[in-house]
């Protein structure tokens, strides 16, 4: 197809702007994984399915994409969570990062082109922290070493938070330690049990928003990417303190594309929180449901916007789920019995405007239009016998799920099963009811009809 111009909202202009690799035919995208410390709730899942989406759709386009994302596996709650237990913070971070693969495997990710731990990254993190003290850019108060946020001219800039009310009003505490209340702690001192490690600077553990700048270095080789990415409230201010790091040590914004994603909500605006106590994990859902269902429910929202969850939403993304899974099922067994050497064409009519929908800042509920008009043109070409459309339209459809990544499982037909059917069909014809009536149950319960 033509080449496509994509444009997308980036945080940082406040505006839908042109994309433009850093690359060509590459594109690099790191988004802010989870601390590992507890089973994964399903708002946790918006950001990795919408960045699958990202994914798969910049491989429609024949980039090479350069997917990352963090698990953040040294961290207070880990600590707390392996001392309760009697268990290693080693044995409690790898048991959440089982649970959330194999969670994210079932939910049909991608896999991604690298997953940085911060346990393995903590040589880079002391050197970084050490490079900001010989810099000047941070200092130490009393054991702690802080960033100084007053060497950054731009500080505020991603987030656009009015830093002066922040600062006059009682959001952040302002200590006799800190010499700006907006400066954080790059290395905390500690003594208590859990994991720590040695420093030049001190025995302690590394501050958040050092971790994942440093993974962006170490992964990528330099502290830039294409697009920076992950929830709504990460903007400020983990992101603000990310990006403020890279530009005072490298003069680098870090990225070129800020993408965030609002929260799933319950209800009209309640934000999914264990405090609430209005949590679903993710292994929960996935028990009760399919997984398809989850994904379409995060696809079919605009991404910036709060997405609600309700038991309504769940029902109407199953009823869809299974519209697109009947309508492959029977296009499959359709095209099987009318067999021919000829190979499906890509159709325009749907597959250009489903694209050009995406590459305007991920439009996917106007890139859904265009999948559910080609959902009824197939049917009614397989209802009309017409072959050559089914075979056409059917090959559009594959194409475009693979950008949506729904699984939509359904039963290879092989000759064991085209056999069963010709039987079928001709205990019909032979007006044998009985016969055709339980060929025609067991084709059902093979899942071919
Ligand atoms: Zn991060």
């Amino acid at each position: 197809m033509n080449k496509v111009n994509i444009k997308l909202y980036d945080t940082k202009s406040g505006k839908k702007i042109d994309f433009v690799p850093l690359n060509e035919n590459e594109v690099t995208i790191y988004y802010c994984g989870p601390t590992v410390y507890d089973y994964p709730h399903i708002g946790n899942f918006r950001p990795p399915v919408f960045f699958d989406l990202v994914h798969r759709f910049f491989l429609a386009l024949g980039y090479n994409v350069k997917m990352v994302s963090n698990y953040t596996d040294i961290d207070d709650k880990i600590i707390n969570k392996a001392i309760k237990e009697n268990k290693t913070e080693k044995e409690i971070s790898s048991f959440y990062i089982k649970n959330n693969e194999e969670m994210l495997e079932k939910l049909n990710v991608l896999p991604l082109y690298n997953r940085p731990k911060v346990s393995e990254t903590m040589d880079e993190i002391i050197s970084f922290v050490q490079l900001a003290l010989d810099k000047g850019v941070a200092y130490k108060a009393k054991d702690d070493i802080y960033f100084s946020t007053s060497s950054v001219k731009d500080y505020g800039s991603l987030s656009k938070m009015n830093l002066e009310e922040l600062n006059a009003g009682s959001r952040i505490e302002v200590t006799d330690l800190k010499h700006s209340p907006f400066d954080f702690a790059l290395w905390k001192k500690t003594n208590d049990e859990g994991i720590k490690f040695d420093a030049p600077f001190g025995v302690g553990r590394p501050g958040w928003h050092t971790e994942c700048l440093v993974m962006i270095n170490k992964v990528f080789n330099k502290p830039l990417v294409d697009i920076h990415g992950g929830g709504f409230d990460l903007k400020f201010p983990h992101h603000e303190n990310e990006r403020a790091q890279s530009m005072a040590i490298y003069s680098s914004p870090l990225a070129n594309y800020w993408m965030h994603v609002g929260f799933l909500t319950m209800g009209e605006s309640e934000k999914m929180s264990k405090s609430l106590g209005n949590v679903i994990y993710m292994k929960d859902f996935l028990n009760n449901n399919d997984p398809d269902i989850f994904r379409l429910l995060i696809l079919k929202g605009y991404y910036r916007s709060p997405l609600v969850y309700s038991e309504e939403a769940i029902e109407t993304c199953k009823r869809e789920v299974e519209k697109y899974r009947n309508i492959k099922k029977t296009s499959n067994l359709f095209l099987a019995l009318n067999k021919s050497d000829k190979q499906g064409q890509l159709l325009k009519e749907y597959y250009e405007p489903f694209i050009n929908s995406l590459a305007d800042d991920f439009n996917v509920p106007n890139a859904l239009l265009h999948f559910d008009l080609l959902v009824k043109n197939l049917n009614q070409a397989i209802r009309s016998k017409n072959y050559e459309s089914a075979l056409n339209l059917k090959f559009t459809f594959d194409k475009i799920n693979d950008i949506l990544g729904l699984k939509l499982a359904t039963v290879d037909i092989d000759d064991e099963i085209l056999n069963l059917y010709h039987q079928y069909e001709k205990a019909r014809l032979d007006k044998n009811y009985a016969l055709s009536d339980e060929l025609r149950s067991e084709l059902v319960k093979k899942g071919v009809m």
